[in-house]
């Protein structure tokens, strides 16, 4: 100590690391203005707008764009047969409508999308729901073989967060069992796909949405993927009333007039995003491949994501807290907590879903009553992903996030307490929130 010290002002203490979280007054990691929200605007999307508004026609499925559009997609699909309509949810609603004469019930996981599940109770399907993956958040397949029954005609398979769900020996027994096959790409344009050097999955139809938050970022749009002459036929009679693909307008009989037809603003963003969907995917896996890295020192978080899948086209970066690794109760509130943090350092996370996805529609009350699958239960628990990892997002934004992780986790022991104290709060509430 000098006699000097005294007389100095006070020295400026250096801040717990809890003081110096943005969810306690300090400064936010994650600059918001180096970040851009999917689906960043293009100068791109402005000519193709022009180019729909000059044909002065808005929704014939025989417009050139949609045309063009569906073209562009079977030649990057590598040689599938595509037609677009009116959303993802329409695209799957068609596909089960054309396979639901195999059986009355469907297999399909309860982690999904919610409104992809709607199609099953459109069709007039009584789904039978497997549990999930903790590797991937897809369907589990050995619990998926060991919940096949003679009922069961169809099954579902959502390819969640980019990831691909193989699941080969699943599909052989399906295919023994004249099961039909639908995969629902929407989050995975790339299961479309051929890995390189291998096959294209084994799927009787593949259903992709182009909505804004997928990987085609077009509005509202969705394409019915196969190789089936009859599937094909069956979008046209199923969803057109007015209108024929031949250019004739016609009130077809046998229509269903469910009219998904495709927007054709949507379509002719969709087309212009095409030539750069290649780059689009490579530029997530690169963002994913950083966090990947970034995050793998730290304790308690696993990755929902198998990185050695080539089609992978990481729609969002998926991640699950394991509270008890850091001493944490294993509950939705610890995980809540941790998301809130990461937020206010300005990290783009989300919690997507909170319970299984039939609980978010109003068709099959019972199935509330039933106990949730374990892996699933978990995955509700403490599921939460980070949102915007495609470009122009680089590299240096995912160091950003990273940054914002490793600051948030060296918190965590001071915080520990305060953790504890909300989650076993929230535990005696837990069973009063829907
Ligand atoms: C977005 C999505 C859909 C539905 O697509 P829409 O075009 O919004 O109808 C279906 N399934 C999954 C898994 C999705 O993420």
């Amino acid at each position: 100590m000098t006699r000097h010290a005294a007389l100095r002002p006070t020295k400026p203490r250096i801040p717990s690391p809890k003081a110096t979280l943005a969810a306690y007054g300090g400064r936010p990691v994650v600059d918001q203005r180096r970040l851009a929200r999917w689906p960043a605007p293009s100068l791109d999307h402005i000519s193709a707008l022009i180019e729909a508004a000059r044909s002065g026609r808005y929704h014939r499925v025989n417009h050139p764009i949609v045309s063009r559009l569906e073209d562009a997609l079977g030649q990057w699909s590598g040689g599938l047969q595509v037609r677009a309509v009116g959303s993802g949810t329409a695209a799957i609603h068609i596909a089960l409508d054309y396979v639901r004469e195999r059986g009355p019930k469907i297999l399909t996981p309860a982690l999904n999308w919610p409104g992809a599940l709607g199609p099953i109770h459109f069709a007039g399907l009584e789904p039978v729901f497997a549990d999930v993956s903790l590797e991937d958040g897809c369907i589990d397949e050995n619990d998926a073989l060991a919940r096949l029954e003679p009922e069961i005609g169809v099954l579902l398979l959502p390819h969640l967060f980019g990831n691909i769900s193989e699941v080969p020996r699943l599909r052989q027994t399906a295919r023994t069992l004249d099961i039909a096959i639908v995969d629902d790409c929407a989050q995975a344009i790339g299961a479309v796909r051929p890995q390189p050097g291998a096959a294209r999955i084994d799927s009787d139809a593949f259903t992709l949405s182009g909505n804004g938050a997928k990987h085609l970022g077009a509005g509202e749009l969705g394409f019915l993927c196969g190789t089936e002459p009859g599937l094909i036929e069956h979008v046209d009679r199923v969803s057109l009333s007015s209108s024929a693909r031949d250019g004739g307008r016609i009130f077809s009989p046998m229509s269903y007039g469910l009219n998904y037809r495709p927007n054709v603003l949507s379509s002719a963003v969709a087309l212009s995003r095409v030539p750069t969907l290649e780059e689009q995917l490579e530029s997530r896996a690169e963002n994913a491949a950083v966090l990947r890295i970034g995050l793998s020192g730290l304790p308690g978080l696993r990755i929902l994501h198998r990185f050695m899948e080539a089609r992978n086209s990481f729609l969002n970066f998926a991640l699950l807290l394991e509270a008890g690794e850091l001493g944490l109760p294993a509950v939705p509130a610890t995980r809540d907590f941790i998301v809130d943090l990461l937020l206010q350092e300005g990290v783009p996370v989300w919690i997507w879903l909170r319970r299984p996805a039939w609980a978010y529609l109003p068709f099959w009350p019972d199935e509330a009553e039933q106990p949730p699958l374990p892996n699933t239960e978990k995955l509700l628990a403490a599921l939460f992903d980070i949102v915007e990892i495609a470009p122009p997002n680089g590299v240096d934004v995912m160091r950003a996030y990273v940054a914002a992780f490793e600051k948030v986790w060296t918190a965590l022991p001071e915080l520990a307490p305060e953790i504890r104290k909300v989650a076993e709060g929230a535990g005696s509430l837990a069973t009063g929130r829907g």
